[in-house]
């Protein structure tokens, strides 16, 4: 065999080879977690997500000021901003990004997660909360963590610069609450919630626990509220929309989920 025809057959052995060791370290070891990884690669990755963020804590600051320059509050009442923590304030990305890589048995619990208090700020976060603080605002994160991570949590915010990250004003969910209403009333008994920041629609009044249809309709019917009081952030890996999607089942089986999510898509008709 010619000796250049011979190092072309090792090359292409070599190819291959490392094209296999290439799949094998790549195999999906969780099907349903892999589909995620389009959604947590934009959430950390894209120009775009970061862009976002700031866009909307940029509307929070300008409407702040309007809100203030023109004592747009409830008088009697102090003028408060309400904001979710996870994926509004709080970036928890790392741990769905870990998930796609690691085996079901092999996950990082979502307690332990919260436990290491390490998760950093979203763009734009901590400056915009340091400005509403330094306005006098006062500052409620309204968060469905359970109130076992509350020490965690505000040891979290502590480390990422977050003002007013006491226990009077993180609420954090109580056993057999639902959603975040009970909390925002409780709020509001002594504030004015001039402005509210989140990244699911629940983060709002009217959105709990509605179906997929009805929360486009309700999105549709607050549009106004939207850039003006409400302040969404997007979050593509998780949340109520996808939650709604399996009609709030959380026992449905991964092949149960992965058949709604290919159900609920909108393709073209022939
Ligand atoms: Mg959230």
């Amino acid at each position: 065999m010619k000796k250049s025809k011979m190092l072309c057959i090792t090359a292409l052995t070599l190819f291959f080879s490392f094209s296999c060791d290439q799949a094998e370290s790549q195999t999906i070891i969780n099907p349903l977690q892999e589909q995620n990884t389009m959604s947590v690669l934009w959430f950390q990755k894209a120009g775009e997500a970061r862009a976002l963020f700031y866009q909307g804590y940029n509307i929070g600051r300008m409407r702040l000021d309007d809100i203030l320059s023109k004592k747009q509050w409830k008088q009697g009442l102090k003028p408060a901003i309400v904001l979710d923590l996870d994926e509004t304030v709080i970036d928890n990305s790392p741990l769905f990004a870990k998930k796609i890589m690691s085996p079901p048995t092999a996950y990082l619990n979502w307690g332990t997660w919260v436990e290491r208090s390490a998760a950093e700020a979203l763009p734009g976060a901590i400056d915009f909360l340091k400005y509403a603080d330094s306005k006098g605002v006062a500052i409620y994160y309204i968060s469905n963590r359970k109130e076992a991570l509350k020490a965690a949590t505000i040891r979290n915010l502590q480390n990422i610069g977050a003002p007013q990250a006491d226990a009077a004003h993180v609420l954090l969910k109580q056993k057999g609450e639902r959603g975040k209403e009970a909390r925002r009333m409780q709020v509001a008994k002594t504030h004015d919630i001039v402005l509210l920041f989140g990244d699911n629609l629940g983060d709002f009044s009217g959105f709990e626990g509605l179906s997929v249809t009805q929360r486009a309709q309700m999105a549709d019917k607050q549009r106004y509220e939207f850039g003006r009081k409400l302040i969404v952030f997007p979050n593509p890996m998780y949340g109520d929309w996808e939650g709604a999607i399996y009609q709030y089942d959380s026992r449905r089986s991964d092949l149960e989920k992965a058949k709604l999510r290919k159900d609920n898509l909108e393709p073209f008709q022939p």
